[in-house]
């Protein structure tokens, strides 16, 4: 059986699938007579021997693994044999005749709820922990096995119908061949994290998950765009072979890996990364690259179940322009909303959430957060490079409040006796088309920009980017767009400002030809597309990439403009 996807993070895997549907308890309430009492007594004293059992074998695995996380599941314990919690679940049963799952829900969501109500930060975070217990207790209950990306022991291609970008972010990267959904598209944060990861992935394979079980061989071509579900020999032989095809491929790219991005006529252009964190993986390429142009700080909020207080972000923010030294890192303040949702911050369900309060409109709403991040950058400022942009700026009032917070946490860094770099610049993301309309009065306002062509595109093309629905009508190379950045570009130009592309177009080897064209000379991108940049970057000239742009303006439709870089690429490359 053979399924279309898109190819979002390019590689080819063939491995036995892993099949990832988060457990979710619907929990209905009914009365039990005395004999169903005995029977759910005894079935909670079972679950709840097995829970201890799977908690242990956590503690035990974490202890080997990642000694921080030991401390969660010994709260876990804790609260699993807490004498209170259980006695009251047996009174419900008991007394009330209420069936075992409702009692577990109630008491263990009544105690949830008292902690997430106290006023120590502390004791509320511990809510999470009850309702962690209580999920692990009801899907026991519903005789489910444990599912969870963070624990994969072996290598496995994941196929689930949709992955959360906290389960990717979380996901243990060693043991995945390969990423197989049903829905997003290329720029939701699944694919973005898949690319950093470098780990092959297909998204919007339609019903997928209806012919799918686990442990069933697939053979994912995140090149072509194709899912082969339990392939034949003469199938599985053919893709070893193109697989080792593709990597000799990759390695030859690899080579202009750590070249200088110098164009043939001479002109310097900058490579900045995209990283999502602080870990080895990422800040390895802080050798090829000439700093960090998004640090998309999101992530660092979505690996636990707490916010990352101001001193663990210090270090963080820290870590990351120590590594780049003199080279700027920018620090992109939390963009939290649309797909991007947090254990830690309750937020309300919103119909449109890519429309609704996103990034900066969040962080307006919830300045505690922000400032708490504000000032965590500043004190980092102190120790290298740092430059603070915003996300979702649709305004110039929004440009204007964003600063001024940031001077109130100047002032009280100041009175704090806190060292931070009093000049770090500021700056914004251009991703909301009504401010990249206004780049002429914009650029005034800030120290730099960056076009986030992700959004610039969802929003300038009315196309959810995670949509596999209407994947056709996301146009990243619809003439609109180019129009649109060429306008924002030459408002920089005029002011003297640096103005960059970090959307994923601009780690596309062949927009950035006409980009460069256009008079941009700063790019961001994740570590795989450095290579390919460069590669073009070292063949093209000024006068070429001018002429492109010429060209462009002339034509009318995306396929069009495609298929225009496409021969122009390859001519230059040949
Ligand atoms: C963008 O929108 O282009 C961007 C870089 O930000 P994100 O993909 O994180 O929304
Ligand atoms: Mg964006």
């Amino acid at each position: 059986m053979v399924f279309k996807g898109l190819p979002v993070s390019k590689g080819i895997a063939l491995g036995k699938a892993f099949v990832y549907t988060p457990f979710t308890a619907t929990i209905d309430k009914h009365n039990i007579s005395a004999d169903e009492k005995a029977e759910h007594r005894y079935r909670f004293s079972e679950v709840t021997k097995k829970a201890a059992d799977e908690i242990k074998k956590l503690q035990e695995k974490m202890s080997a693994e990642d000694t921080d996380k030991v401390g969660i599941f010994e709260a876990h314990e804790d609260i699993l044999c807490d004498e209170t919690i259980v006695d009251e679940i047996l009174a419900l049963i008991n007394e009330e005749s209420h069936n075992g799952e409702y009692a577990i829900d109630t008491v263990y969501e009544k105690y949830a709820q008292i902690f997430s109500e106290m006023d120590d930060e502390l004791m509320q975070e511990r809510s999470a922990d009850f309702r962690d217990v209580k999920n692990r207790i009801l899907r026991i209950w519903a005789g489910q096995e444990e599912k969870n990306l963070s624990q994969l022991d072996h290598p496995v291609v994941i196929c689930a119908h949709d992955l959360l970008p906290s389960d990717t972010a979380t996901l243990n990267k060693k043991n995945v061949l390969a990423i197989v959904t049903e829905t997003g598209g290329n720029t939701s944060h699944s694919a973005i994290i898949a690319r950093s990861y470098e780990i092959p992935a297909l998204l919007g394979v339609s019903g997928v998950m209806a012919s799918i079980q686990n442990n069933i061989a697939v053979i994912v071509d995140a090149v072509d765009g194709d899912l082969l579900v339990q392939p034949n020999e003469q199938e599985t032989a053919e893709y070893e072979k193109k697989k080792a095809a593709y990597l000799h491929t990759i390695k030859e790219l690899q080579t202009f890996r750590s070249i200088d991005p110098v164009m043939a006529d001479g002109t310097r252009i900058d490579i900045f990364l995209n990283i999502g964190s602080v870990n080895d993986e990422e800040l390895e390429a802080a050798a090829y690259t000439d700093g960090v142009g998004l640090f998309r700080s999101e992530f660092l909020f979505m690996q636990g179940k707490e916010l990352p207080s101001e001193n663990q972000q210090y270090y963080v923010y820290k870590k990351a322009v120590e590594t780049y030294g003199e080279r700027q890192v920018i620090l992109r303040t939390l963009d939290i909303g649309g797909d991007k949702t947090l254990e830690s911050m309750h937020l309300p369900k919103e119909d449109n959430p890519f429309l609704g309060c996103r990034a900066l409109r969040l962080c307006f709403q919830k300045l505690d957060v922000f400032k708490t991040q504000l000032r965590a950058a500043l004190r980092a400022s102190a120790h290298g490079n740092l430059a603070l942009m915003f996300p979702m700026v649709g305004s110039i009032e929004d440009i204007q409040k964003a600063k001024a917070h940031v001077e109130e946490c100047k002032q009280e860094l100041r009175k704090e006796g806190y060292l931070f770099n009093e000049k770090m610049p500021v700056g914004i993301m251009i991703e909301i088309p009504a401010i990249a309309v206004l780049a002429d009065v914009v650029v005034h306002e800030v120290d730099f920009a960056s076009i986030g062509t992700n959004d610039l595109c969802q929003y300038l093309m009315a196309v959810d980017r995670l949509n596999s629905n209407v994947a056709m009508y996301y146009q990243s190379y619809n003439p609109a767009m180019f129009k649109l950045i060429h306008q924002v570009s030459l408002a920089f130009e005029k002011a003297g400002k640096s103005l960059s592309v970090c959307g994923e177009i601009g780690g596309d080897a062949m927009a950035v030809m006409a980009f460069i064209g256009m008079g941009i000379k700063k790019f961001s991108m994740t570590g795989y597309n450095v290579p390919a940049v460069k590669r073009v970057i070292s063949k093209l000239t000024m006068d070429k990439a001018q002429q492109l742009v010429g060209k462009l303006q002339a034509l009318t439709m995306a396929c069009q403009i495609e298929e225009l870089l496409k021969a122009e690429m390859d001519e230059l490359l040949t």
